[in-house]
């Protein structure tokens, strides 16, 4: 009897997943990017994932279809004139969107930035930091200026955690810093590893949809190619934009 896989191949640069190992990944043609990583019971089946009963939303409620509004979304301007553009004239409510570029090049403090503009126009946003303190937060806040009461901080990294904070806070606006830090217990590779990062977006555009929350992902490129970077959810999110040093 053949002993039963618990582990997969993923491609650290696109995600593609296989039971096999690459030299070249079939999917992006990318060189020595597979890695190997433990999977869990169902999620080992391609294609497949898990419905978690306890993730229902208000996605999952039926609409009468005479009710959907066709109309394009108000959009929330951030305040910051080179990001608003990019977004296409500010920020899709329910939106997920990847912040992506190298580590200190400055996501993090525009993103922040961006939260005290939101803010202080009486929104409800809230920052959640898998990287840094609330000291160091706040240290880093504290030469933006003053914040409003609407901003909040969150220092977490356990997602089902943070599903639970959502739903009881509701805020306008999210920020994940960064997605490499985030993790469900259900799946045994280590965080920043291509099946957890794939999971953890994939959860934060179901609470996204479903819960009506714009959510910015923050992403490092790394080129040590271990972890996975954000090539690996491109296609999982609504926006992408990158930042260049
Ligand atoms: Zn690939």
């Amino acid at each position: 009897m053949a002993k039963s896989k618990n582990t997969a191949f993923f491609c650290s640069e696109c995600g593609y997943e296989s039971s096999k190992w690459y030299g070249q990944c079939p999917a992006c043609k990318a060189w020595n990017t597979f890695v190997e990583e433990p999977v869990a019971g169902k999620t080992a089946v391609k294609g497949l994932s898990v419905v978690r009963k306890d993730s229902l939303t208000k996605a999952s409620h039926p609409v009468s279809l005479k009710e959907i509004s066709t109309e394009e979304k108000e959009r929330t301007l951030t305040g910051i004139k080179e990001l608003d553009r990019v977004l296409g004239g500010g920020i899709v409510q329910g939106s997920l969107v990847l912040v992506g570029g190298d580590p200190g090049i400055g996501k993090s403090t525009l993103l922040l930035q961006m939260c005290y503009n939101i803010s202080d126009a009486k929104d409800k946003v809230l920052y959640i930091s898998g990287e840094e303190s609330l000291t160091q937060i706040k240290l880093r806040a504290e030469r933006i200026g003053e914040c409003s009461d609407n901003l909040k901080i969150l220092c977490e990294t356990n997602l089902d955690i943070i599903e639970q904070v959502l739903k009881k806070e509701m805020p306008k606006v999210v920020i994940i810093d960064s997605i490499q830090t985030m993790y469900r217990e259900e799946i045994s590779a280590a965080p920043g590893s291509v099946s957890q990062v794939r999971e953890s977006t994939s959860i934060l555009m179901q609470l996204a949809k479903g819960l009506d929350i714009t959510i910015f992902i923050v992403g490092h490129v790394t080129k040590e190619g271990v972890v996975a970077g954000p090539r690996v959810l491109e296609h999982m999110v609504d926006t992408v934009l990158y930042f260049e040093g």
